[in-house]
């Protein structure tokens, strides 16, 4: 899945190199100079990951990496700090900083491409092209195939839509734990994008109907006044798919 990634880098031909590389690799890369031109970016899109390079002109990459942890909005961005330095006293202030990995330059684009694979797994998982198998369901974003096991135990495709998809990978990557539609619409859509709350009440009501020919839509439980939880510890209730036809009416009214 392609994944949006700012490159903050000051030397034109390093910036170059590193949006190339991203770009053949199958992700969106923006490109900033400055911290001023970066923050210009990062207001209007929040990147999936950015590449800092330590020495900019004004203010320090590692001041910058300090900011963006503090702000709510871009507390959770996975950062990896790009640098000339070697010295380990450097490479402990940038990581206490808050960044998630650190290349020395200079760094192939192969070993670039990989560490940006290995943050976004452990960070952004649904931004990956990882099978994620999970109650029963099987997703595979690089194929976008979903099969669900039924209960005689043979596997059946699924057919499911492409915003369907993106939610239940991040359901599947973040289980069991509670988003508030806000929240959804900012991961799964992503936070420059204004939709009203009740989109996402609309594609969950889709995705659980995508999950009722083998069952698996009780997984996604609504959680009165919170949101929904993607969960393997829902119970099934008889009947399959009645819990949803219940919110479906409630939807409608
Ligand atoms: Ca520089």
């Amino acid at each position: 899945m392609p994944s949006t990634i700012l490159v903050i880098e000051d030397e034109p031909a390093i910036q170059e190199l590193v949006a190339v590389n991203l770009t053949f690799a199958g992700h969106k890369a923006l490109r900033a100079a400055t911290v001023e031109q970066a923050s210009t970016l990062i207001r209007a899109e929040l990147p999936d990951l950015i590449l800092l390079d330590w020495m900019l002109p004004g203010s320090s990459g590692v001041q910058f990496a300090r900011k963006l942890r503090t702000d709510e909005r871009t507390r959770d961005i996975p950062i990896i700090m790009l640098t000339a330095r070697s010295n380990e006293s450097d490479k402990v202030e940038g990581l206490e900083a808050g960044a998630d990995d650190y290349i020395t330059k200079p760094f192939s684009p192969k070993e670039l491409i990989a560490r940006i694979k290995a943050v976004l797994r452990r960070r952004a998982p649904q931004l990956t092209d990882d099978m994620v198998e999970m109650g029963g369901l099987r997703l595979d974003p690089a194929t976008h195939r979903l099969t669900g096991r039924r209960r005689d135990g043979d596997a059946q495709t699924l057919e499911i839509g492409p915003t369907e998809f993106r939610l239940l990978h991040f359901f599947m990557t973040h289980p069991e734990r509670v988003y508030s539609r806000a929240q959804l619409l900012d991961q799964v859509w992503g936070d420059h994008v204004f939709l009203e709350e009740r989109t996402v009440d609309v594609h969950i009501r889709r995705l659980r109907h995508a999950l009722s020919p083998t069952g698996h839509d009780y997984l996604v439980e609504t959680v009165r006044g919170s949101g929904y939880r993607f969960s393997t510890a829902a119970v099934r209730t008889e009947g399959g798919s009645a819990a949803s036809d219940v919110e479906l009416a409630a939807d409608l009214r």
